[in-house]
This record gives structure tokens, C-alpha cells and sequence, in this order.
């Protein structure tokens, strides 16, 4: 096991991931959660318990973590870590008479909440997704071999294809055998993350079938449906709304222009900690390309609305290349809930639109209009049933249900 801080890049030189041998390997990226950023709480976590070593790297969030990690330690079990991975290697441990796959099946039924999860024993790789699938995990082939990852796109990197998502509420079960898939007895109802298709994964990644890029595309198509102002240029935020106003362009005739050039080598500015650092990591990543925008009337189309605060940074810096018009179109719905499923979208008290009316938005932005894309607009971007999405950050339905302990963030 290795772990370090940092980029990958730079947290994993090659030499060093040239020392670990094996056949079997996991790894874990991890995602600011509200956890202390420590080595302790990076994962895969490893431990030994009845039935050999095992290693475990979980992504989402339990709703009903507090509770199981209270009543565990009630009954003896001990934390080195605020991980929620670690309730998992709990569980496991407690239900060590069982082969690990059973174990696992055990562990869902006390587990709430939205979970991706990829464990490795000595001879076993198994991944898990919860019953309602609210986190993406998908199965690839690489040679004689299989992959798991959160987003296809890992799978293009390394030369693998994808063969299918794992199912919600489904446990696959790599080893000298080949595949096999267990089903638990957990009820499923699937309903991914939309905010996965909105922000989170790569455009190029394909997610229960449908292509990111694609599914944005079409929420440019849709917004284009729903609101049309007076403009000279449509130009995105990049990168993830750049998809949406390539749509809008083509639904509207409108031409599509990069006006704002982004720094490759800054990361993303909603999960960065502190507001200081985001307001410094807004102008750092992202600047005007006066030439383009200067004078015009512009329709910027960005993904979402979370805290306002980046938009109203971008806003100000078009202003001030001479700008003439911006029209803020968002491709989707207003962010009224927080999330329990482990996006970090803040807490309700610091979403824009939980606070301001739509009016209220706009001129806290500092934009000439503001528009949303409707739910309905949003769901009829993608193809096939529309009932198979999380969508609790903008109705508050919550399918896998609320932290036990919760008190209104
Ligand atoms: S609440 Fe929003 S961000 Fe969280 S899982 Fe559901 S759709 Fe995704």
C-alpha cells in the first residue's frame, strides 16, 4: 500500500508504482468530504482479520454512518480514522465467519446511503454499487483481466473496453474463476447521481448508457427550448459547460465562441476549501479573451449555480474587458438542497438559489438576465425512462433517504 498527498501525478512517480507488484491492485482518489485531509482518512484502507488481508476504497456518502459507527464501537469494534470506509472494514470484520462476497451481502443490509465500492482480498477483486446506484461503477476488460472505475474513461486510459455498468444493488466478483454477479436482496430502485452527467464525470465517460457529452449537449438543445435572449455569441465556462453551449449554439444558430481560456493545470474551483482560495483560483483558472467578447452581447452558459460566487467572478471579469451584455443561462435546474450523497455541495445556507429568489440571484451575479433549465428540461435530455435519477439536490427527493442524526445544514 501506498498513499500520499497531492495530484496523482505528482502524489505516485512511476518508480514508485513500479515497486508494487501484484495481480490484483485498487486505488482511490480522494474527494474533499468534509473529513480531515489526513493520511488516515486516505484510502484504500488495508487490515487483516479473520480471513486474511483485505484492502477496501469506498466513494459516496452513508446517510446512516454516525449511527453505525456508534453502535460498532458500542460493541468494541476501534476507529484509527474519520473514513466512513472504515464502518465497511467493520462490518466486514464482524461478519469475518462468512465467505467476503456474504460478508459484503451483510454489510448492505445494514448500510444506508450512496456507495461505490471496490474491495480486494488476496485471490478476490469485487466491486459493489449501492441499491439505488446513485454512485457510477462500471466493469471493463483489459486483456485477461477486468477493471472496475467510477467513469468509463479510466477504462479508454489504459486501453481497456467497458463491458456494462455494475447494476444498483449488484456485487461483482473477480478471481481465478472469471466473473460472477450476485444480486442482494436489498429493494433497488436505480437513481444515479444527475449531477454526475451535469458536472461531475468527463464528457467523455458513458454512465448506465448514456454519454456524458451527449446528455449536455442536449441540455444546451433543451435550455434553447426554454430561454432565448438577445445575443451576439454563445461562450462557455469551461470545461464542463462547453458541451451544453455547443448545443445551444446548434439549437439556436447562434455562434459558438471560446471567450474564456481556461488554465489546464488549476483544479476544480467548487471542491477547493476555503472562499480565499476560491476567489484567488477563479482568476487563476480562467481569463477573457478580450478579441471575442469585447463589445458584444454575450449568452454564457456554465453547468450549474451552486454558490454564485465563481460566476459572479467570471461575470465581473468579462465586465471589465468591456462586455456589453451577459446573459447567465445555467443547464440546470436552481441547487435548493444539499446533498447527503457525497458531492459536496455545500450546505443549504450557502446555496445561492436556497437564499435568493431568481431576481436576487441575478443581480447578486451581477448578470443582465438569469435562466435555469427546467427539471423536465433537464430529464428529457437524456433518452429512456426519466424516472431513474437522483435529482434530491433540487426537489429534496431524497431515495435513499436523509442522515438519521441530521440536523437542517
Ligand atoms: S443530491 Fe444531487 S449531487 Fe447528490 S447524489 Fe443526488 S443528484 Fe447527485
Amino acid at each position: 500500500m501506498y498513499k500520499n498527498k497531492g495530484l496523482v501525478a505528482e502524489a505516485f512517480p512511476e518508480e514508485l508504482l513500479n515497486r508494487l507488484k501484484g495481480q490484483i491492485a485498487i486505488g482511490h482518489v480522494r474527494f474533499g468530504d468534509g473529513t480531515p485531509p489526513s493520511l488516515s482518512n486516505a484510502q484504500p484502507l488495508t487490515f487483516n482479520y479473520l480471513r486474511g488481508s483485505v484492502a477496501l476504497a469506498h466513494n459516496g456518502k452513508l446517510v446512516n454512518g454516525p449511527e453505525l459507527r456508534h453502535r460498532l464501537a458500542v460493541n468494541g469494534s476501534i476507529f484509527q480514522s474519520d473514513s466512513e470506509a472504515e464502518i465497511f472494514v467493520n462490518l466486514i470484520a464482524r461478519y469475518g465467519q462468512n465467505p467476503l462476497e456474504e460478508a459484503l451481502l451483510k454489510c448492505m443490509i445494514d448500510i444506508k446511503g450512496a456507495y461505490a465500492l471496490v474491495v480486494m482480498s488476496e485471490k478476490q477483486l469485487i466491486g459493489i454499487r449501492d441499491p439505488n446506484g446513485i454512485r457510477p461503477l462500471c466493469l471493463g476488460k483489459l486483456d485477461d483481466g477486468y477493471v472496475l472505475a467510477s467513469e468509463s474513461c479510466a477504462l479508454d486510459t489504459i486501453g481497456a473496453t467497458l463491458i456494462r455498468d455494475v447494476e444498483p444493488g449488484e456485487i461483482v466478483v473477480i478471481d481465478e474463476k472469471g466473473l460472477r454477479s450476485f444480486k442482494t436482496m436489498v429493494p433497488s430502485r436505480r437513481a444515479v447521481c444527475i449531477f454526475e452527467y451535469i458536472y461531475l464525470a468527463r464528457p467523455d465517460s458513458t454512465i448506465d448508457g448514456e454519454t456524458v457529452n451527449i446528455a449536455r449537449r442536449e441540455m444546451g438543445k433543451q435550455l434553447a427550448r426554454e430561454a432565448r435572449p438577445e445575443a451576439d455569441l454563445v461562450v462557455p465556462v469551461p470545461d464542463s459547460g462547453t458541451p451544453a453551449a455547443i448545443g445551444y449554439a446548434e439549437a439556436t444558430g447562434l455562434p459558438f465562441r471560446e471567450g474564456l481560456m481556461k488554465n489546464r493545470y488549476i483544479g476544480r474551483t467548487f471542491i477547493r476549501p476555503s472562499q480565499k482560495i476560491r476567489d484567488v483560483a477563479v482568476r487563476l483558472k480562467l481569463n477573457p479573451i478580450r478579441e471575442i467578447v469585447e463589445g458584444k452581447r454575450v449568452i454564457l452558459v456554465d453547468d450549474s449555480l451552486v454558490r454564485g460566487t465563481t460566476s459572479k467572478k467570471i461575470i465581473q471579469m468579462l465586465r471589465n474587458t468591456g462586455v456589453k451584455e451577459i446573459h447567465m443561462l445555467i443547464t440546470s435546474p436552481p441547487v435548493l438542497y444539499p446533498c447527503y450523497y457525497g458531492v459536496d455541495t455545500s450546505a443549504r445556507e450557502d446555496l445561492i438559489a436556497a437564499c435568493y429568489d431568481l431576481e436576487g440571484t441575478r443581480k447578486y451575479i451581477g448578470a443582465d438576465s438569469l435562466h435555469y433549465l427546467s427539471l423536465d428540461g433537464l430529464l428529457n435530455s437524456f433518452k429512456g425512462s426519466k424516472d431513474r435519477f437522483c435529482t434530491a439536490c433540487f426537489n429534496a427527493d431524497y431515495i435513499a433517504g436523509k442522515p438519521e442524526s441530521h440536523n437542517e445544514r
